[in-house]
């Protein structure tokens, strides 16, 4: 694990460009584990993933989050600050493979989805089918066999994904909110793959400017201009009055 120079974030942004959040969040994590084999990284839980994107991210950028939301009932804008520590909750220790899950009557043989059940549903039409595509592929009968979910009923379905999200609790990070001018209260999902690649998008962005700049400037390359620090970078481009 390591952190990554100028240079290497910019491939990354670069290489995450087309890529669906699922493919997107194997790239950020082979960044971060570069010598962990990728087969073992995509078997990884999506929470312990998270955890690893987490700590990738305070890394790159630090402990403290910035961000805005809206509010659903009048559409005030809401800045939200938190840290690290905040969104990051204890992992169970010792992840098994796969877990007896019992409601009623009804018994099943689950495991965790990991990257590579999100690669395989990544192409579903709606998150209905997405979740629906999940659920056939880490629930089973105790026989193994395929579960018939339409034959289920709901509230059986919807305790066997809450604690299959109990056992992975870094995959599935919500706040409480509450509107400071209507009282509104609502949950907004924290995603560290949305937020830490929003976050690479913007900071890319703002590089290639600079790198725009000072080539135009000084006529110096792209690897030049990122071989320089961040901080003689803004030098020179304050000497520029940029
Ligand atoms: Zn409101």
């Amino acid at each position: 694990m390591q952190g990554l120079t100028a240079k290497e974030i910019l491939s990354l942004w670069e290489a995450g460009q087309y890529q669906t959040p699922a493919e997107r969040a194997l790239t950020l994590l082979l960044a971060f584990c570069p010598r962990s084999p990728r087969a073992e990284l995509e078997r990884m839980s999506v929470g312990k993933r998270d955890e690893l994107l987490l700590t990738f991210r305070e890394l790159l950028f630090g402990s403290q989050f910035m961000a805005t939301t809206t509010c659903p009932h009048c559409r005030l804008l809401l800045d939200l600050g938190f840290t690290a520590a905040e969104v990051r909750t204890e992992m169970p220790n010792g992840q098994v493979e796969s877990f007896a899950v019992t409601v009623g009557e009804y018994q099943f043989n689950c495991r965790l989805p990991d990257s590579h059940d999100l690669l395989a549903v990544r192409h579903g039409r709606n998150t209905q089918e997405i979740a629906a595509a999940l659920f056939a592929r880490c629930v089973r009968h105790p026989n193994g066999d395929e579960v018939e979910r339409q034959s289920l009923p709901e509230a059986v379905t919807d305790a066997v994904v809450a604690e299959i999200a109990r056992r992975d609790p870094q995959g599935d990070i919500r706040f409480d909110l509450v509107c400071p001018d209507c009282s509104h209260q609502w949950e907004a999902i924290f995603d560290i793959v949305s937020f830490a690649w929003n976050e690479i998008s913007a900071w890319a962005g703002r590089l290639l400017r600079q790198v725009h700049a000072l080539a135009r400037a000084y006529g110096w390359s792209e690897t030049e201009i990122l071989a320089l620090s961040s901080f003689r970078r803004e030098m020179y481009l304050e000497l520029l009055g940029e």
